[in-house]
C-alpha cells in the first residue's frame, strides 16, 4: 500500500483533454519533481482542493502545460494524497506525461487499483466499487441510475440494517445465554421471530428482482423472429438509428446473425435480427439458421414479427411452433399497408400484441412499453437497492439461507445456541456481501474486472 501509484485515467484515445491520475505517500513528490507551477510554489504548499496551472518538465525540457489538481488525504478518491494532471489529450502527450511521472518515482497502477486502495481505506463498501464499475459500463439511462443508487450506498445500507438487526439479536441471544443470573429481560419468541421474518422478506425481495435486475443492467437479449421480408431488419435499423442490416425485397437476405446494442427509452436491448427460420438447402443459410435457433434459446425475449399486409402463413404457423415457452411479443409489421392478416389466427399465448410500421416509425412506444410490461422491468425502481452481479447474490442466497434455518431453529424448539449460530452465519454473509469481511481472493477478482486508470 505503501507505494504511489499512476496510471491514464481517462480513454486511450485522442480527447481535448486526458487526466493522469498519482496515488499514494508520494503523490505530491513525485508531481514536484516533474510540474513546474506558473507560480513558482511547488505542489507541496497547497492545501487539498487547490490546483495550480504550469508545465509537465522532462528535466528541463517542457512537455505539456497542465493543471495539477491536489487532494489531500484522507479527503480524496482513495483515501490517499492524490494528483490529477490534466493535460492535452493526445495519444502520445499523455503516454509521455505519465512515463515522466513512473519516472519521477510512481509505478504503473494495476486494474482497479485506484478503487481498490478506496475500498481498502474504507472509502468504499465492496458493493459501492462495484457500482463504480457498472457506471462506467453501463449503456442505458436505467442502468446508469442503479448504479447510481448503489454507488451512494442504498444496497449497502440496506444489507447493514439487516445485518444490524441479526447482529441486535445475537447479542440479545448470547447475553441472556451467558448471564442468566442478571435481569436481562428474555426474548419473546415472538419478536424474534419477526425481527428474522423481517430480514428474510427484505433479501427475498431483493432477489426475486435480481432477474429483471439484470435485464436493466446488462441488457435484454433479444431476438427478432419473422419470415422473410416481413421487415426484421427494418426494424433492426429503427431501433439502431443507422443502416446496419442489409434491407431488400429478396427474400433471405439476412444470412448470418446481426446484433447489435439498441435503447428504446432508457432500455437497452441486445437485439439479435436472425436469419429466416426455415427450411433450407442452402449450407450457408443452414448456418445461420443453426445460430439462430442457438440465439433463441438463450433469449430472454422474442419480438415475432407478422406482415400485417398478408394473409396468415403455414410459415408464420411453423415459425410460432418454435416459439413455445418463450417470452414472446408478436408485433404486427407494415400497419400502413392495408391489412390482410387476420389477427385472430395468432395463438392466444402471445404474452403480448403490438402494432407498429417499421418503415412509417410508428409504434415504437407501444413496442417499449409492452417490454418492460412483459419482463415485469416497469415495476422496478433503478432508486431502489438492487443486487447487482452474481457474488452479492450468492451472499444474499446464503444469508437467506441461514435465516431460515435461524427460524426453523427457534420454531422447532431448539436451544437458541442454535438460533444464534444461524443468525451469526447469516451476518457472516452479509458482511461478505458488502466487503467488511471478505477474503483478499475476492476483493481481487473484484478489482481485477476493472479497468487501469479506475
Ligand atoms: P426482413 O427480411 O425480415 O429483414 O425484411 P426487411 O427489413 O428486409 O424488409 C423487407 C421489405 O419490407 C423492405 O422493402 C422494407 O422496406 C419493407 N418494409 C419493412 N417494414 C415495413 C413497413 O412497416 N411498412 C412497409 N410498407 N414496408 C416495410
Amino acid at each position: 500500500m505503501e507505494k504511489t501509484i499512476a496510471a491514464i485515467a481517462t480513454p486511450h484515445a485522442v480527447g481535448g483533454i486526458a487526466v493522469i491520475r498519482v496515488s499514494g505517500p508520494d503523490a505530491i513528490a513525485v508531481c514536484d519533481r516533474c510540474f513546474q507551477a506558473v507560480s513558482g510554489r511547488p505542489l507541496s504548499v497547497l492545501s487539498g482542493y487547490h490546483a495550480a496551472y504550469g508545465t509537465v518538465m522532462d528535466g528541463r525540457d517542457p512537455v505539456d502545460e497542465a493543471v495539477a489538481l491536489v487532494y489531500r488525504a484522507p479527503k480524496s478518491y482513495t483515501g490517499e494524497d492524490v494528483v490529477e494532471i490534466s493535460c492535452h489529450g493526445g495519444i502520445y502527450i499523455t503516454q509521455e506525461v505519465l512515463r515522466i511521472i513512473l519516472r519521477s518515482g510512481a509505478v504503473p497502477a494495476a486494474a482497479g487499483e485506484f478503487t481498490k486502495r478506496a475500498f481498502l481505506n474504507g472509502r468504499l463498501s465492496l458493493t459501492q466499487a462495484e457500482a463504480v464499475m457498472d457506471l462506467i459500463a453501463s449503456q442505458g439511462q436505467q442502468s446508469a441510475r442503479a448504479a447510481v443508487t448503489a454507488m451512494q450506498g442504498a444496497l449497502y445500507r440496506q444489507i447493514s440494517d439487516v445485518k444490524d438487526s441479526l447482529v441486535a439479536v445475537c447479542g440479545h441471544l448470547s447475553a441472556w445465554a451467558d448471564y442468566p443470573e442478571e435481569e436481562i429481560p428474555a426474548v419473546g419468541q415472538e419478536s424474534l421471530l419477526q425481527t428474522l421474518s423481517a430480514a428474510e422478506s427484505t433479501l427475498e425481495k431483493l432477489l426475486r428482482q435480481f432477474d429483471s435486475g439484470r435485464l436493466v443492467r446488462s441488457g435484454i437479449r433479444t431476438v427478432i423472429v419473422g419470415k422473410p421480408n416481413v421487415g426484421k431488419s427494418t426494424l433492426m435499423n429503427l431501433l439502431s438509428g443507422c443502416q446496419k442490416s442489409i434491407v431488400t425485397e429478396i427474400a433471405g437476405t439476412t444470412r448470418d446473425v446481426i446484433e447489435e446494442t439498441v435503447q428504446i427509452d432508457g432500455l437497452i436491448l441486445n437485439l439479435a435480427d436472425t436469419a429466416g427460420m426455415r427450411e433450407t438447402e442452402d449450407p450457408v443459410e443452414q448456418a445461420g439458421v443453426a445460430l439462430s435457433a442457438r440465439k433463441l434459446e438463450q433469449a430472454d425475449l422474442v419480438l415475432a414479427l407478422f406482415d400485417s399486409s398478408l394473409p396468415f402463413s403455414a410459415e408464420d404457423e411453423q415459425l410460432i411452433g418454435r416459439l413455445e415457452g418463450k417470452k414472446t411479443i408478436a408485433v404486427i409489421n407494415k400497419t400502413d399497408l392495408v391489412q390482410r392478416l387476420d389477427e385472430r389466427l395468432l395463438p392466444p399465448y402471445f404474452d403480448q400484441i403490438v402494432r407498429i410500421s417499421a418503415k412509417q416509425e410508428t409504434g415504437v412506444k407501444d413496442l417499449h412499453n409492452a417490454i418492460t410490461h412483459l419482463l415485469k422491468i416497469s415495476d422496478l425502481d433503478p432508486n431502489a437497492p438492487m443486487l447487482a452481479n452474481e457474488r452479492q447474490r450468492r451472499a444474499a442466497v446464503t444469508a437467506r439461507q441461514y435465516i431460515a434455518e435461524a427460524k426453523d431453529a427457534l420454531v422447532s424448539g431448539m436451544t437458541l445456541d442454535a438460533v444464534t449460530i444461524s443468525a451469526e452465519s447469516a451476518v457472516e454473509a452479509l458482511l461478505e456481501l458488502t466487503g467488511e469481511r471478505v477474503t483478499d481472493a475476492v476483493v481481487d477478482e473484484v478489482f481485477s474486472h476493472f479497468c487501469v486508470g479506475k
